[in-house]
């Protein structure tokens, strides 16, 4: 069968059993085009607090999901050589699909030109409401070396209370590795863990009971805010981010896994369309990663392998926010009339791989970590801000869509993974019919 066409009835078979998540984002669209340039604040009040009331109860079983997870996850790999080899094999799966990510980025940005003459509605945007924020990005992050120390958890605790999912990801590897070294002394935690990490689960299930509404009130707010309209404005921009982002779900995510794995790529979105539909209400990975994992676990891939790599994943590996910020940042360039020289070009790739991988799995932070790549071009600082104005005012749609990219991309390197080592069931993963509901 031809690959879009398997594509095609996999996200079928994916919405037919979702239907009603789907049924909330399209719901919400269309309410939010309606909301869009009206007055109704009571309307907006609900829609919020109901969006709000989604997203916090699945952050609030992110942090002890992640440690218990990964904790799991190393204990059971056990010796150091596997769990190097799949530490290197996940490195390098992120590593090639963020590379090819920013690549398209690049060619379509250059191609297209969406920057070439929108220099108007750069500078027609409020700039004061990001200020702030790109002030204190920028000064945090004006050394790079500064970011890779921020990494290390001075106060383990603190960066828990913080919720700073690299540093808690750094202290728990370090932790996890130690405790599988002891050898049967670590049965008491890794027992409490393996406890913490079905209780997790459960709520999660409970959670998804809230999921279509949940989406439905995510999805009106964000359209609300932007309406169709922008779509006429900067159509170009954001037809080349959703070209990007369709090339890499339908050509490089299946070629990817033809190349490494024996995984059908219409199986694999079937098996994860709740996440991805999930992903792209909530635009954060952190929020969705429960979900990732019941959906892969639950449809064939190995607890073993789905606990350790994904909640790396779901904060490391962001290859739909490298393409967009790629493309973001060279279609400032075209905008101010900055020569893009191949230095600059390359330049900006590898900080795009580095700014994407820093940003953390929660909606806009990888709009903030594109002040690293903006400040390392040399623009002044009035272009900065104006151009972080006007990325702004679209991004939440950016988001919403750079998300689901950023999680499909998870799920496809497990997947690769699970296949090397032979920790997929396929009878059940080509099975959609015998998936187990997540809720
Ligand atoms: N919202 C994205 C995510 O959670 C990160 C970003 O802002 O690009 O994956």
């Amino acid at each position: 069968m031809k690959l879009h066409m398997q594509i095609l009835i996999a996200l079928g078979l994916g919405i037919k059993r979702n239907w009603h998540i789907f049924f909330g984002i399209i719901l919400g669209i269309i309410v939010g085009i309606f909301l869009h340039g009206h007055e109704y604040p009571l309307v907006s009040t609900i829609l919020t607090f109901i969006g709000q009331v989604f997203i916090r109860l699945i952050q609030m079983v992110v942090i002890p999901l992640v440690v218990s997870a990964i904790i799991i996850g190393i204990t059971s790999i056990g010796d150091n050589k596997q769990l190097g080899k799949f530490g290197t094999k996940m490195i390098v799966y992120y590593g090639i699909i963020t590379s090819i990510a920013v690549a398209i980025g690049a060619v379509l940005a250059l191609l297209f030109k969406p920057g070439i003459g929108a220099a108007h509605y750069i500078a027609a945007n409020a700039a004061s409401e990001v200020q702030a924020s790109v002030a204190t990005a920028m000064e945090q992050q004006h050394n790079v070396l500064n970011i890779f120390l921020g990494f290390i958890p001075s106060n383990p605790i603190h960066s828990f209370a913080a919720g700073d999912m690299v540093p808690i990801i750094v202290f728990v590897l370090i932790f996890a590795v130690a405790l599988a070294k002891v050898g049967d002394v670590n049965r008491p935690i890794v027992s409490f863990f393996e406890s913490v990490f079905a209780a997790t689960m459960k709520i999660t299930d409970w959670i998804m009971y809230f999921a279509a509404p949940g989406v439905f009130a995510l999805t009106a707010s964000a359209v609300s805010s932007f309406g169709i309209d922008i779509f006429t404005s900067i159509s170009k921009y954001l037809l080349v981010l959703f070209v990007g982002f369709m090339l890499q779900l339908c050509v490089v995510y299946p070629l990817f896994l033809k190349f490494f794995s024996k995984v059908n790529i219409g199986m694999l979105y079937s098996a994860i369309a709740e996440a991805m539909m999930v992903a792209f209400g909530t635009a954060s990975s952190s929020a969705t990663l429960p979900l990732t994992i019941a959906c892969c676990e639950k449809r064939g891939i190995s607890h073993k392998i789905a606990s350790f790599v994904l909640p790396l994943g779901a904060t490391l590996n962001m290859d739909g926010t490298a393409l967009l910020q790629t493309v973001a940042v060279i279609f400032l360039a075209q905008a101010y009339g900055v020569a893009l020289t191949p230095f600059l070009i390359i330049q900006i790739a590898l900080l795009a791989i580095i700014a994407s991988s820093t940003c953390a799995g929660i909606p806009g932070a990888g709009l903030i970590t594109i002040a690293l790549i903006l400040n390392g071009m040399g623009l002044s600082p009035e272009q900065l801000v104006a151009g972080f104005a006007f990325l702004f005012t679209i991004e939440r749609i950016t988001d919403m869509m750079r998300t689901l990219v950023n999680v499909t991309s998870d799920a496809v390197v497990v997947a690769a993974i699970a296949d090397n080592e032979n920790e997929i069931n396929y009878d059940l993963l080509n099975n959609p019919a015998a998936y187990e509901e997540i809720a």
